[in-house]
């Protein structure tokens, strides 16, 4: 790596954002139903591509992703994902979830695995409020004296699932380290810390309940799901800019990933931040407990363009090493 550019460009794509306000599966009846639709999202997404701007440290960069992106997918196949008519969708099969109640809320079941992880809970749960308009999507949103966290808590385990994500930005936005918020490390830090907290905290959840053994694999399935449909995202939209070939197999309705929708340039942020914490989600989620461990610094998860390649290791890890203990 020359040099390592700071700023990712993300290109904004007008138009798509609307459909997954109200939820996915509404999302994808909106665009079976109406087929112009689908087709000007997809002119647009070629307008935005097409001015998408790359400099010679981002493609080198996108370079280096690509190759462990595609490691990464022929480790973590087969995927679970849901099917319509015929086809592969990227959404996850998740039924054996919705099957598991919560004995309250998924606040107070994310406080517990909070405070079983010797994260601190209180504040970041306090802010906890139902994103504006509704839909399954919750994010972590910054407001002039902090940040708040906008997920729906509707007494589900699926709740707890994207809840203990959102945490997971929440403890690393609140304590970043020092270095510019927009940036490249910053983006893919937040997520890392997101997917780790989601893995390992939900994990930690079902451990606790009985005949837990079985949810557990379903989980660790879920998982790798996810990690492998970010970096198929991450390359069909490398291919899309003209980097490397499209991956292999097709999915349905690749819109309904929103980002993928609403912008061009986020899907690299999912692909590194998977490959960042594949190999070591426990020792991530220990970094994000108040200084007094380790402490918190810039490039502290160590990204690959950062000293020390404790990541470049990841990435040769052997086959199979993945699937038994992580995503
Ligand atoms: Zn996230």
């Amino acid at each position: 790596m020359t040099s390592v550019p700071e700023l990712l460009v993300l290109t904004r794509i007008q138009g798509g954002w609307d459909l997954f306000q109200t939820s996915y599966v509404e999302a994808a009846r909106t665009l079976r139903r109406n087929p112009g639709r689908l087709a000007d999202l997809w002119a647009e997404r070629r307008r935005a591509v097409a001015l998408h701007p790359l400099s010679d440290d981002l493609r080198e960069l996108y370079g280096a992703q690509i190759d462990r992106s595609r490691a990464a997918m022929a480790r973590l196949a087969p995927p679970l994902l849901q099917r319509y008519a015929d086809q592969a969708v990227p959404l996850i099969e998740h039924s054996w979830l919705r099957s598991i109640p919560l004995r309250s809320s998924a606040v107070e079941a994310a406080r517990v695995v909070l405070k079983e992880l010797s994260l601190p809970d209180g504040e970041a749960l306090a802010t906890v409020s139902s994103p504006p308009g509704g839909g399954p999507a919750g994010r972590t949103a910054k407001t002039a004296t902090g940040f708040r966290i906008l997920a729906t808590d509707d007494g589900t385990t699926s709740s707890l699932a994207v809840l203990l994500h959102e945490l997971g930005h929440f403890l690393y936005e609140a304590d970043p380290g020092p270095g510019p918020t927009e940036g490249i490390v910053h983006y893919v830090e937040s997520e890392a810390a997101a997917l780790a907290l989601g893995r390992v905290g939900f994990d930690r959840y079902l451990a606790a309940l009985p005949d837990a053994g079985e949810r557990r694999r379903l989980w660790a399935s879920y998982c790798r799901t996810e990690a492998w449909l970010n970096h198929f995202y991450f390359l069909t939209e490398a291919a899309e800019l003209g980097l490397c070939e499209p991956p292999p197999g097709r999915l349905d309705m690749l819109y309904l990933r929103d980002t993928y929708s609403s912008t061009v340039g986020y899907q690299f942020v999912y692909a590194a931040a998977s490959s960042l914490m594949a190999d070591r989600p426990e020792q991530l989620v220990t970094r994000l407990a108040p200084a007094g461990g380790p402490g918190r610094a810039r490039g502290h998860f160590a990204p690959p363009w950062h000293p020390e390649p404790a990541w470049h290791t990841a990435a040769t890890t052997a086959a199979g090493e993945e699937m038994t203990s992580r995503w």
